[in-house]
């Protein structure tokens, strides 16, 4: 696996150097999303996992750091939904350890990958620390997005954090801890990870070629991951994301059913994030004359804010928040897509 270096991660992998001579047992990283903090945990993993580490880091070439790069560490496990460890393109998605392996008819076969990290993820997981590590050393956990398990598969988590098996360290790495249970909180050792550093992170995207590096990184929330990501998008997504800016600017003159069906093909929770977050810059500047998500969009927010119904746009934005899993909405694409613009056009207009 490739490993990444932030230079906003610096100040506190400096703090966490201590921990490669005495680990803790269980740890949580957790901060805003977009920050890279699940590349600081398999850094982390690959510094207790080292077989002739530095003060500072890994070696990077011991056997056990070659086996870290090829993704092939006996001893490093890495936890996350099925659907995520697919679109990492890993070895363990392939060939994925869990329910659906042998004698499943068709039909759970070809199920969805799942979003959620699986309770018999978890189960499989307790069997392989039953044993000792391969390599006689440590043994790694990652687990992430933590805040995915359910509170069953939370459950069975807890058995692994009540009774340690030695030389087992487990890192949690989520972004909203409030949204894990109680007893697996208190059993770890919490690390916040802190938001990037404006100026650091506008100039770390600027190093990768994005050109914008600050609209990117409003609209991300501060997340140069986050931000990196949406600005390297297709062409084609770039484009939509334009459009549905533009129409969202025409407030209710916006012409729902043809920019519907020019969406028809670009991922629901792309579009709803892009609404989601173009309806809390109207309320922000309607309420307090703040921009965190649009700057670049001022002109249109701060005219379409003026005659703004704070309650109806409220309402709407909470209709957005509440479609979670947007991908799993039952209506087809366009039919979706028109609801939601229809409904933001209707707020705009305060009916
Ligand atoms: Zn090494």
């Amino acid at each position: 696996m490739i490993i990444n270096n932030y230079p906003w991660h610096d100040a506190l992998w400096k703090r966490l150097l201590p921990w490669r001579i005495d680990a803790p047992h269980a740890i949580l990283l957790h901060g805003p999303s977009g920050i890279g903090k699940v590349d600081l945990g398999k850094r982390l993993a690959r510094f207790w996992l080292c077989e002739a580490p530095t003060a500072q880091d890994a070696c990077g070439t011991c056997p056990s750091c070659t086996f870290v790069a090829l993704d092939h560490h006996p001893d490093l496990q890495l936890i996350r939904p099925e659907a995520l460890a697919l679109s990492e393109g890993t070895r363990e998605g392939a060939d994925d350890e869990g329910e659906a392996q042998e004698g499943d008819d068709e039909k759970t076969s070809k199920r969805a990958p799942s979003h959620e990290i699986r309770i018999g993820q978890i189960q499989a997981l307790l069997e392989s620390t039953v044993t000792g590590s391969h390599r006689g050393g440590r043994r790694v956990v990652l687990i992430y997005p933590a805040e995915t398990m359910n509170p069953f598969t939370a459950n069975a988590l807890l058995k692994l954090l009540e009774e340690p098996p030695p030389a087992t360290h487990l890192v949690l790495v989520c972004d909203a801890p409030e949204r894990l249970i109680a007893t697996v909180l208190s059993r770890c050792q919490q690390v916040a990870v802190p938001p990037a550093d404006w100026a650091q992170a506008s100039a770390w995207l600027a190093a990768q070629g994005v050109s914008e590096p600050a609209t990117w990184l409003a609209e991300a929330g501060g997340g140069p991951l986050a931000a990196w990501r949406a600005a390297g998008a297709d062409e084609t997504v770039l484009e939509a994301r334009r459009a549905v800016l533009a129409g969202l600017a025409r407030g209710e003159a916006l012409d729902a059913l043809a920019l519907a069906e020019r969406l028809a093909k670009i991922d629901r929770s792309l579009v709803v994030g892009w609404l989601q977050r173009y309806t809390w810059d109207l309320l922000g500047y309607r309420l307090a004359a703040r921009i965190r998500y649009y700057p670049s969009e001022k002109a249109a927010i701060s005219a379409l804010a003026l005659g703004l119904d704070p309650v109806s746009m409220a309402r709407y934005a909470k209709a957005l928040a509440g479609l979670r899993r947007a991908a799993d909405h039952p209506l087809n694409a366009r039919l979706f897509f028109e609801d939601l613009l229809l409904r933001y056009a209707g707020s705009v207009a305060g009916t």
